[in-house]
Protein backbone atom coordinates (compact mmCIF):
# COMPACT_ATOMS: atom_id res chain seq x y z
CA UNK A 1 0.00 0.00 0.00
CA UNK A 2 1.18 3.55 -0.78
CA UNK A 3 2.12 5.61 2.14
CA UNK A 4 0.08 9.15 1.79
CA UNK A 5 1.88 12.38 2.29
CA UNK A 6 0.15 15.56 2.13
CA UNK A 7 2.46 18.77 1.84
CA UNK A 8 0.54 22.00 0.60
CA UNK A 9 -1.33 24.88 2.17
CA UNK A 10 -4.35 23.01 3.09
CA UNK A 11 -3.79 19.89 5.58
CA UNK A 12 -0.43 19.21 5.89
CA UNK A 13 0.94 16.23 7.56
CA UNK A 14 4.79 15.90 6.54
CA UNK A 15 6.88 16.65 3.83
CA UNK A 16 9.93 13.79 3.20
CA UNK A 17 11.93 14.39 0.06
CA UNK A 18 15.54 14.83 -0.59
CA UNK A 19 15.64 16.98 -3.03
CA UNK A 20 14.15 20.47 -1.38
CA UNK A 21 14.48 22.54 -4.84
CA UNK A 22 11.18 20.87 -5.40
CA UNK A 23 9.73 21.96 -2.14
CA UNK A 24 9.35 25.78 -3.38
CA UNK A 25 7.55 25.19 -5.72
CA UNK A 26 4.78 23.23 -4.85
CA UNK A 27 3.79 24.49 -1.60
CA UNK A 28 1.09 26.33 -3.05
CA UNK A 29 -0.83 23.41 -4.51
CA UNK A 30 -1.69 20.20 -2.68
CA UNK A 31 0.13 17.56 -3.96
CA UNK A 32 -0.13 13.86 -3.37
CA UNK A 33 3.30 11.83 -2.82
CA UNK A 34 3.67 7.81 -3.00
CA UNK A 35 6.68 6.77 -2.81
CA UNK A 36 7.84 3.74 -5.06
CA UNK A 37 9.36 1.43 -2.48
CA UNK A 38 6.19 1.41 -0.44
CA UNK A 39 3.69 0.69 -3.26
CA UNK A 40 3.04 -3.15 -4.45
CA UNK A 41 5.63 -4.43 -6.35
CA UNK A 42 5.18 -7.84 -8.72
CA UNK A 43 7.20 -9.71 -10.84
CA UNK A 44 11.24 -8.62 -11.52
CA UNK A 45 10.41 -5.32 -9.84
CA UNK A 46 12.56 -5.00 -6.31
CA UNK A 47 13.45 -1.67 -4.10
CA UNK A 48 17.47 -0.30 -4.56
CA UNK A 49 18.87 3.03 -3.56
CA UNK A 50 22.39 2.87 -5.52
CA UNK A 51 21.18 6.02 -7.69
CA UNK A 52 21.36 9.20 -5.62
CA UNK A 53 18.79 11.44 -6.16
CA UNK A 54 15.60 9.24 -4.86
CA UNK A 55 12.74 10.89 -2.26
CA UNK A 56 12.01 8.74 0.84
CA UNK A 57 14.10 5.60 1.46
CA UNK A 58 15.08 4.55 -2.14
CA UNK A 59 12.93 3.88 -5.37
CA UNK A 60 11.93 0.35 -7.56
CA UNK A 61 13.85 -1.51 -10.88
CA UNK A 62 13.58 -4.37 -12.15
CA UNK A 63 10.95 -3.58 -14.85
CA UNK A 64 11.96 -6.39 -17.69
CA UNK A 65 9.32 -8.18 -18.54
CA UNK A 66 5.92 -8.29 -19.11
CA UNK A 67 4.01 -8.47 -15.44
CA UNK A 68 6.47 -6.31 -13.71
CA UNK A 69 4.08 -3.74 -12.04
CA UNK A 70 4.33 -1.26 -9.44
CA UNK A 71 1.28 -0.05 -8.09
CA UNK A 72 0.10 2.88 -6.07
CA UNK A 73 -3.32 3.00 -4.13
CA UNK A 74 -4.13 6.75 -4.61
CA UNK A 75 -6.88 8.37 -2.42
CA UNK A 76 -8.04 11.53 -3.44
CA UNK A 77 -11.22 13.55 -1.80
CA UNK A 78 -12.75 15.32 -4.74
CA UNK A 79 -14.16 14.12 -8.02
CA UNK A 80 -11.44 15.94 -10.82
CA UNK A 81 -8.29 15.85 -13.23
CA UNK A 82 -5.44 15.10 -11.76
CA UNK A 83 -1.87 15.04 -13.09
CA UNK A 84 0.27 11.66 -12.69
CA UNK A 85 4.34 12.46 -12.10
CA UNK A 86 6.02 9.56 -12.21
CA UNK A 87 9.26 10.39 -10.90
CA UNK A 88 12.21 8.35 -12.96
CA UNK A 89 15.33 8.02 -13.93
CA UNK A 90 15.85 6.39 -17.12
CA UNK A 91 18.84 3.23 -17.52
CA UNK A 92 20.05 4.95 -20.69
CA UNK A 93 18.05 6.46 -23.37
CA UNK A 94 14.28 7.27 -24.21
CA UNK A 95 12.14 4.90 -22.84
CA UNK A 96 8.46 4.26 -22.34
CA UNK A 97 6.07 2.31 -19.90
CA UNK A 98 2.29 1.99 -19.41
CA UNK A 99 0.34 3.75 -17.17
CA UNK A 100 -2.83 1.85 -15.82
CA UNK A 101 -5.78 2.94 -13.96
CA UNK A 102 -8.45 0.94 -12.28
CA UNK A 103 -7.33 -1.52 -14.91
CA UNK A 104 -8.03 0.46 -17.80
CA UNK A 105 -4.64 1.59 -20.10
CA UNK A 106 -3.98 5.30 -20.33
CA UNK A 107 -1.33 5.31 -22.55
CA UNK A 108 2.36 5.56 -21.81
CA UNK A 109 4.85 7.94 -19.64
CA UNK A 110 8.18 8.57 -21.16
CA UNK A 111 12.04 9.50 -19.30
CA UNK A 112 14.88 9.81 -20.93
CA UNK A 113 17.10 11.55 -18.57
CA UNK A 114 19.68 9.45 -16.52
CA UNK A 115 18.42 11.30 -13.21
CA UNK A 116 15.20 11.29 -11.80
CA UNK A 117 12.97 14.00 -13.42
CA UNK A 118 9.43 14.34 -13.94
CA UNK A 119 7.38 11.86 -16.76
CA UNK A 120 4.00 13.04 -16.58
CA UNK A 121 1.05 11.43 -17.49
CA UNK A 122 -1.70 14.77 -17.88
CA UNK A 123 -5.32 14.62 -16.95
CA UNK A 124 -6.25 11.38 -15.65
CA UNK A 125 -10.28 12.06 -14.18
CA UNK A 126 -10.47 10.43 -11.02
CA UNK A 127 -13.39 10.20 -8.54
CA UNK A 128 -13.38 10.63 -4.87
CA UNK A 129 -11.83 7.77 -3.31
CA UNK A 130 -9.40 5.15 -3.75
CA UNK A 131 -7.81 4.31 -7.03
CA UNK A 132 -4.88 1.60 -8.48
CA UNK A 133 -2.73 3.34 -10.04
CA UNK A 134 0.21 0.91 -11.84
CA UNK A 135 3.28 1.76 -13.64
CA UNK A 136 4.01 -1.00 -15.53
CA UNK A 137 6.54 -2.27 -18.13
CA UNK A 138 6.69 -1.90 -21.77
CA UNK A 139 9.96 -0.98 -22.42
CA UNK A 140 11.11 -1.18 -19.32
CA UNK A 141 14.85 0.03 -18.09
CA UNK A 142 13.88 2.64 -15.90
CA UNK A 143 14.50 3.41 -12.13
CA UNK A 144 11.04 4.81 -10.26
CA UNK A 145 10.96 6.72 -7.58
CA UNK A 146 7.56 8.16 -6.73
CA UNK A 147 4.46 8.96 -8.04
CA UNK A 148 3.31 12.76 -7.38
CA UNK A 149 -1.16 13.55 -7.50
CA UNK A 150 -1.53 17.12 -8.34
CA UNK A 151 -4.91 18.72 -9.35
CA UNK A 152 -4.64 19.27 -13.40
CA UNK A 153 -4.95 22.97 -14.56
CA UNK A 154 -7.87 23.84 -16.36
CA UNK A 155 -7.55 23.87 -20.20
CA UNK A 156 -6.99 27.36 -21.89
CA UNK A 157 -9.67 27.73 -24.28
CA UNK A 158 -7.50 29.68 -26.93
CA UNK A 159 -6.00 26.40 -27.86
CA UNK A 160 -9.30 25.87 -29.71
CA UNK A 161 -8.99 28.69 -31.46
CA UNK A 162 -6.87 28.08 -34.22
CA UNK A 163 -6.08 29.81 -37.50
CA UNK A 164 -8.11 29.17 -40.97
CA UNK A 165 -5.28 30.30 -43.16
CA UNK A 166 -3.07 27.99 -44.75
CA UNK A 167 0.73 28.12 -44.98
CA UNK A 168 0.61 28.20 -48.87
CA UNK A 169 -0.74 31.84 -49.75
CA UNK A 170 -1.54 30.27 -52.85
CA UNK A 171 -3.83 27.30 -51.74
CA UNK A 172 -6.90 26.66 -53.70
CA UNK A 173 -10.04 27.97 -52.67
CA UNK A 174 -11.42 24.90 -51.92
CA UNK A 175 -8.46 23.75 -49.70
CA UNK A 176 -9.30 27.21 -48.03
CA UNK A 177 -12.66 26.12 -47.53
CA UNK A 178 -11.91 22.97 -46.01
CA UNK A 179 -9.69 24.65 -43.64
CA UNK A 180 -12.00 26.99 -42.96
CA UNK A 181 -14.43 24.46 -42.14
CA UNK A 182 -12.28 22.31 -39.79
CA UNK A 183 -10.76 25.37 -37.96
CA UNK A 184 -14.79 26.38 -37.60
CA UNK A 185 -15.56 23.08 -35.56
CA UNK A 186 -13.19 22.37 -34.05
CA UNK A 187 -13.38 22.56 -30.22
CA UNK A 188 -17.15 21.58 -30.47
CA UNK A 189 -17.27 18.74 -33.18
CA UNK A 190 -15.42 16.11 -33.94
CA UNK A 191 -15.28 14.69 -37.41
CA UNK A 192 -15.12 10.71 -37.63
CA UNK A 193 -12.72 9.05 -40.32
CA UNK A 194 -11.68 5.59 -41.70
CA UNK A 195 -8.94 4.42 -43.84
CA UNK A 196 -10.39 2.06 -46.77
CA UNK A 197 -8.28 1.68 -49.55
CA UNK A 198 -11.29 0.67 -51.98
CA UNK A 199 -12.87 3.81 -50.81
CA UNK A 200 -16.27 4.71 -50.08
CA UNK A 201 -17.71 1.43 -51.36
CA UNK A 202 -14.73 -0.65 -50.16
CA UNK A 203 -14.62 -2.87 -47.04
CA UNK A 204 -14.00 -0.69 -43.97
CA UNK A 205 -16.82 1.81 -45.25
CA UNK A 206 -19.50 -0.91 -46.12
CA UNK A 207 -18.80 -2.30 -42.56
CA UNK A 208 -18.74 1.11 -40.62
CA UNK A 209 -22.38 1.62 -42.62
CA UNK A 210 -23.62 -1.19 -42.13
CA UNK A 211 -22.97 -1.08 -38.26
CA UNK A 212 -24.19 2.56 -37.37
CA UNK A 213 -26.03 3.14 -40.77
CA UNK A 214 -23.54 6.34 -41.16
CA UNK A 215 -20.46 7.08 -43.47
CA UNK A 216 -17.57 8.43 -42.01
CA UNK A 217 -16.94 12.44 -42.97
CA UNK A 218 -13.23 11.28 -44.28
CA UNK A 219 -11.79 8.71 -46.14
CA UNK A 220 -8.29 8.08 -45.33
CA UNK A 221 -6.19 6.64 -48.78
CA UNK A 222 -2.74 5.88 -49.26
CA UNK A 223 -0.09 6.90 -52.26
CA UNK A 224 1.91 3.85 -51.43
CA UNK A 225 1.44 1.43 -54.44
CA UNK A 226 2.19 4.94 -56.80
CA UNK A 227 5.64 4.24 -54.91
CA UNK A 228 7.94 3.58 -58.51
CA UNK A 229 9.60 0.69 -56.80
CA UNK A 230 5.94 -0.99 -56.23
CA UNK A 231 4.35 0.33 -59.08
CA UNK A 232 7.93 -1.69 -61.02
CA UNK A 233 7.27 -5.09 -59.60
CA UNK A 234 3.30 -4.71 -60.48
CA UNK A 235 1.55 -3.10 -57.98
CA UNK A 236 -1.40 -1.16 -58.67
CA UNK A 237 -3.60 1.39 -57.16
CA UNK A 238 -6.99 3.15 -57.92
CA UNK A 239 -6.56 5.23 -54.80
CA UNK A 240 -6.82 8.70 -56.52
CA UNK A 241 -10.34 7.61 -58.33
CA UNK A 242 -11.75 6.91 -54.92
CA UNK A 243 -10.59 10.16 -53.33
CA UNK A 244 -12.43 12.43 -56.55
CA UNK A 245 -15.24 9.79 -56.20
CA UNK A 246 -15.45 10.50 -52.26
CA UNK A 247 -15.09 14.46 -52.05
CA UNK A 248 -17.87 14.65 -55.25
CA UNK A 249 -20.24 12.29 -52.72
CA UNK A 250 -19.53 15.48 -50.56
CA UNK A 251 -16.70 13.83 -48.32
CA UNK A 252 -13.55 14.98 -47.52
CA UNK A 253 -10.08 12.50 -48.22
CA UNK A 254 -6.80 12.34 -46.12
CA UNK A 255 -4.02 10.91 -48.25
CA UNK A 256 -0.84 9.32 -45.97
CA UNK A 257 2.41 7.64 -48.13
CA UNK A 258 4.01 4.91 -46.78
CA UNK A 259 6.86 5.40 -48.95
CA UNK A 260 8.55 2.55 -50.93
CA UNK A 261 12.54 3.70 -50.83
CA UNK A 262 14.10 3.82 -54.27
CA UNK A 263 14.55 0.42 -55.68
CA UNK A 264 18.48 0.63 -55.62
CA UNK A 265 18.01 0.52 -51.71
CA UNK A 266 15.45 -2.26 -50.91
CA UNK A 267 17.25 -5.02 -49.25
CA UNK A 268 14.58 -7.46 -48.79
CA UNK A 269 11.21 -7.92 -50.03
CA UNK A 270 10.39 -4.89 -52.12
CA UNK A 271 6.68 -4.62 -50.30
CA UNK A 272 8.96 -3.83 -47.28
CA UNK A 273 10.62 -1.10 -48.91
CA UNK A 274 9.24 1.53 -46.12
CA UNK A 275 10.23 -0.23 -43.39
CA UNK A 276 13.56 0.74 -42.18
CA UNK A 277 14.50 -3.04 -42.36
CA UNK A 278 13.58 -3.52 -45.84
CA UNK A 279 16.23 -0.52 -47.02
CA UNK A 280 19.64 0.41 -46.75
CA UNK A 281 18.45 3.65 -47.75
CA UNK A 282 20.85 6.63 -45.60
CA UNK A 283 18.56 9.60 -45.27
CA UNK A 284 21.20 11.88 -43.67
CA UNK A 285 23.77 11.06 -46.38
CA UNK A 286 21.20 11.81 -48.86
CA UNK A 287 20.58 14.79 -47.46
CA UNK A 288 23.89 16.61 -46.82
CA UNK A 289 25.09 15.71 -50.30
CA UNK A 290 27.41 12.97 -49.93
CA UNK A 291 24.84 10.46 -51.85
CA UNK A 292 23.81 12.75 -54.68
CA UNK A 293 22.14 9.84 -57.21
CA UNK A 294 19.92 9.39 -54.22
CA UNK A 295 18.75 12.61 -53.74
CA UNK A 296 17.71 12.51 -57.52
CA UNK A 297 15.95 8.98 -57.03
CA UNK A 298 14.07 10.81 -53.91
CA UNK A 299 12.80 13.81 -56.45
CA UNK A 300 11.72 11.11 -59.00
CA UNK A 301 9.35 9.37 -56.41
CA UNK A 302 8.42 12.71 -55.84
CA UNK A 303 7.61 13.40 -59.17
CA UNK A 304 5.17 10.15 -59.05
CA UNK A 305 3.28 11.52 -56.49
CA UNK A 306 2.86 15.30 -57.66
CA UNK A 307 1.66 13.39 -60.24
CA UNK A 308 -1.14 11.99 -58.30
CA UNK A 309 -2.12 15.02 -56.53
CA UNK A 310 -1.94 16.87 -59.84
CA UNK A 311 -5.23 14.56 -61.32
CA UNK A 312 -6.49 15.51 -57.46
CA UNK A 313 -6.00 19.14 -57.74
CA UNK A 314 -7.45 19.42 -61.35
CA UNK A 315 -10.42 17.67 -59.96
CA UNK A 316 -10.72 20.54 -57.14
CA UNK A 317 -10.01 18.21 -54.34
CA UNK A 318 -8.70 19.16 -51.35
CA UNK A 319 -5.92 16.94 -49.69
CA UNK A 320 -5.54 16.48 -45.57
CA UNK A 321 -1.79 15.47 -46.73
CA UNK A 322 -0.17 13.62 -44.39
CA UNK A 323 3.68 12.48 -45.83
CA UNK A 324 6.60 11.26 -43.87
CA UNK A 325 4.75 9.73 -40.76
CA UNK A 326 5.64 8.73 -37.34
CA UNK A 327 9.01 10.06 -38.28
CA UNK A 328 10.58 10.03 -34.58
CA UNK A 329 9.22 6.01 -34.20
CA UNK A 330 11.93 5.24 -36.39
CA UNK A 331 10.44 2.51 -37.77
CA UNK A 332 10.02 3.83 -41.28
CA UNK A 333 12.84 5.10 -42.94
CA UNK A 334 12.43 8.57 -43.14
CA UNK A 335 12.95 8.70 -39.73
CA UNK A 336 15.52 6.45 -39.07
CA UNK A 337 18.60 8.68 -39.57
CA UNK A 338 17.51 11.34 -36.79
CA UNK A 339 15.24 14.73 -36.78
CA UNK A 340 17.19 16.84 -38.87
CA UNK A 341 17.59 14.71 -41.85
CA UNK A 342 14.26 14.09 -40.93
CA UNK A 343 13.19 17.85 -41.02
CA UNK A 344 14.93 18.62 -44.56
CA UNK A 345 13.10 16.13 -46.27
CA UNK A 346 10.15 17.33 -44.93
CA UNK A 347 11.02 20.80 -46.40
CA UNK A 348 12.60 19.25 -49.53
CA UNK A 349 9.13 17.89 -50.29
CA UNK A 350 6.91 20.67 -49.45
CA UNK A 351 8.70 22.72 -51.39
CA UNK A 352 8.96 20.32 -54.22
CA UNK A 353 5.15 19.76 -53.87
CA UNK A 354 4.37 23.45 -53.82
CA UNK A 355 7.26 25.38 -55.66
CA UNK A 356 8.00 22.95 -58.20
CA UNK A 357 4.66 21.31 -59.06
CA UNK A 358 2.39 24.13 -58.13
CA UNK A 359 0.53 22.03 -55.48
CA UNK A 360 -2.04 24.14 -53.83
CA UNK A 361 -4.84 22.13 -53.04
CA UNK A 362 -2.86 20.33 -50.17
CA UNK A 363 -3.50 20.47 -46.72
CA UNK A 364 0.09 19.98 -44.70
CA UNK A 365 -0.85 17.64 -41.99
CA UNK A 366 2.54 17.34 -40.03
CA UNK A 367 3.13 13.64 -38.18
CA UNK A 368 6.03 13.56 -36.57
CA UNK A 369 4.96 12.75 -33.29
CA UNK A 370 7.50 15.01 -31.11
CA UNK A 371 8.53 18.47 -31.14
CA UNK A 372 11.79 18.20 -31.53
CA UNK A 373 10.85 16.75 -35.38
CA UNK A 374 8.49 19.74 -35.49
CA UNK A 375 10.03 21.57 -38.99
CA UNK A 376 8.50 24.86 -38.28
CA UNK A 377 5.41 26.55 -38.30
CA UNK A 378 5.41 27.74 -42.21
CA UNK A 379 4.80 23.86 -43.33
CA UNK A 380 2.70 23.07 -40.86
CA UNK A 381 -1.54 23.66 -41.22
CA UNK A 382 -2.31 20.28 -38.52
CA UNK A 383 -0.77 18.43 -36.33
CA UNK A 384 -1.42 14.38 -36.27
CA UNK A 385 -1.11 12.04 -33.43
CA UNK A 386 -1.13 8.12 -34.39
CA UNK A 387 -2.49 6.13 -31.61
CA UNK A 388 -3.05 2.70 -31.03
CA UNK A 389 -3.69 1.84 -27.17
CA UNK A 390 -4.85 -1.55 -27.85
CA UNK A 391 -8.07 -3.16 -27.64
CA UNK A 392 -11.13 -1.52 -26.34
CA UNK A 393 -9.72 1.27 -24.96
CA UNK A 394 -11.89 4.03 -25.24
CA UNK A 395 -10.27 6.40 -23.19
CA UNK A 396 -9.58 9.93 -24.81
CA UNK A 397 -5.79 10.03 -25.08
CA UNK A 398 -5.80 13.74 -23.55
CA UNK A 399 -2.58 13.87 -22.73
CA UNK A 400 -1.21 12.98 -25.88
CA UNK A 401 -2.93 15.30 -27.05
CA UNK A 402 -2.44 18.28 -25.02
CA UNK A 403 1.52 17.43 -25.89
CA UNK A 404 0.78 17.66 -29.61
CA UNK A 405 -1.08 21.01 -28.80
CA UNK A 406 1.83 22.37 -27.01
CA UNK A 407 4.29 21.44 -29.71
CA UNK A 408 3.98 25.39 -31.15
CA UNK A 409 2.53 28.55 -30.01
CA UNK A 410 0.13 30.12 -30.98
CA UNK A 411 -1.37 25.91 -30.83
CA UNK A 412 -2.13 24.55 -34.28
CA UNK A 413 -4.84 21.94 -35.00
CA UNK A 414 -4.54 18.86 -33.82
CA UNK A 415 -5.92 15.51 -34.79
CA UNK A 416 -5.48 11.64 -34.41
CA UNK A 417 -4.40 10.90 -37.74
CA UNK A 418 -4.54 7.10 -36.81
CA UNK A 419 -6.12 5.58 -33.97
CA UNK A 420 -6.88 1.52 -33.77
CA UNK A 421 -10.20 2.10 -31.23
CA UNK A 422 -12.23 4.80 -31.54
CA UNK A 423 -12.19 6.39 -28.59
CA UNK A 424 -15.70 7.50 -26.13
CA UNK A 425 -16.76 10.68 -27.47
CA UNK A 426 -18.10 11.90 -23.85
CA UNK A 427 -14.78 11.23 -22.49
CA UNK A 428 -12.85 13.73 -25.52
CA UNK A 429 -15.52 16.61 -24.10
CA UNK A 430 -15.07 15.50 -20.70
CA UNK A 431 -11.54 15.87 -21.14
CA UNK A 432 -10.94 18.58 -23.08
CA UNK A 433 -9.49 16.16 -25.53
CA UNK A 434 -11.27 17.81 -28.77
CA UNK A 435 -9.74 15.93 -31.72
CA UNK A 436 -10.59 17.59 -34.68
CA UNK A 437 -11.25 14.31 -36.19
CA UNK A 438 -10.02 10.54 -35.99
CA UNK A 439 -9.43 7.84 -38.51
CA UNK A 440 -9.26 4.67 -37.77
CA UNK A 441 -6.81 2.63 -39.88
CA UNK A 442 -8.31 -0.29 -41.98
CA UNK A 443 -8.29 -3.95 -42.43
CA UNK A 444 -8.24 -5.74 -38.96
CA UNK A 445 -9.17 -2.61 -37.16
CA UNK A 446 -13.00 -2.78 -38.37
CA UNK A 447 -13.21 -5.35 -40.43
CA UNK A 448 -12.92 -9.18 -40.32
CA UNK A 449 -10.68 -10.27 -42.83
CA UNK A 450 -9.50 -9.29 -46.33
CA UNK A 451 -12.93 -11.48 -48.07
CA UNK A 452 -15.46 -11.25 -45.64
CA UNK A 453 -17.13 -7.80 -45.26
CA UNK A 454 -18.04 -8.59 -41.57
CA UNK A 455 -17.26 -6.17 -38.25
CA UNK A 456 -14.60 -6.91 -36.00
CA UNK A 457 -14.97 -5.51 -32.93
CA UNK A 458 -11.82 -6.94 -31.76
CA UNK A 459 -10.62 -3.31 -31.01
CA UNK A 460 -13.82 -0.93 -30.88
CA UNK A 461 -16.61 -3.22 -29.71
CA UNK A 462 -19.65 -2.02 -32.11
CA UNK A 463 -21.65 -0.62 -29.17
CA UNK A 464 -18.91 2.21 -28.82
CA UNK A 465 -18.61 2.28 -32.70
CA UNK A 466 -22.79 2.89 -32.45
CA UNK A 467 -22.00 5.47 -29.65
CA UNK A 468 -19.78 7.48 -31.33
CA UNK A 469 -21.04 7.97 -34.77
CA UNK A 470 -24.66 8.79 -33.56
CA UNK A 471 -22.64 11.33 -30.80
CA UNK A 472 -23.90 14.87 -31.18
CA UNK A 473 -20.53 15.99 -30.95
CA UNK A 474 -19.30 13.43 -33.83
CA UNK A 475 -20.16 14.67 -37.67
CA UNK A 476 -20.05 11.79 -40.24
CA UNK A 477 -20.56 12.23 -44.06
CA UNK A 478 -24.32 13.30 -43.87
CA UNK A 479 -23.74 15.60 -41.87
CA UNK A 480 -21.21 18.03 -43.77
CA UNK A 481 -22.16 20.93 -45.62
CA UNK A 482 -21.77 21.92 -49.36
CA UNK A 483 -17.47 22.37 -48.85
CA UNK A 484 -17.15 24.13 -51.90
CA UNK A 485 -19.57 26.93 -51.28
CA UNK A 486 -18.56 26.91 -47.41
CA UNK A 487 -17.20 30.46 -46.71
CA UNK A 488 -13.55 31.25 -46.65
CA UNK A 489 -12.55 32.38 -43.37
CA UNK A 490 -9.46 35.67 -42.98
CA UNK A 491 -7.98 34.50 -40.10
CA1 LIG B 1 11.36 6.85 -3.40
Amino acid sequence: MGRVVWCGIAGILAMMLSSSAVLAEELTETVLIYEAEDALCEGNVHTDSQLEGYSGNGYVTGFSAEGDVCTFYVSVDADGFYDLNFVTASMGGYKENYVIVDGESLGTVSVEEESFTDSILQRDYLTAGTHEVSYSEYWGWVYLDRLEVTPSEEIDSSIYQVSATLVNENATDNAKRLMSYLADNYGSSILSGQYSEDGQYGKEFTVVYRETGKYPAILGLDFIEYSPSRAENGSTSNATQYAIQFWENGGIVTFCWHWNAPAKYLTGEWYNGFYVEGTNIDLAAIMNGEDEEGYQLLLDDIAAIAEQLLILQDAGVPVLWRPLHEASGGWFWWGASGAEAYKQLYILLYDQLTNVYGLNNLIWLWNGQDANWYPGDEYVDIIGEDIYPGEHVYTSQVDTYLRAVNYTSPAKMVVLSENGCVFDPDLAVRDGAMWGFWCTWGSEFVAKSMSIYAYNDQYTESEMLIKAYESDVVITLDELPDLTAYPIRDN
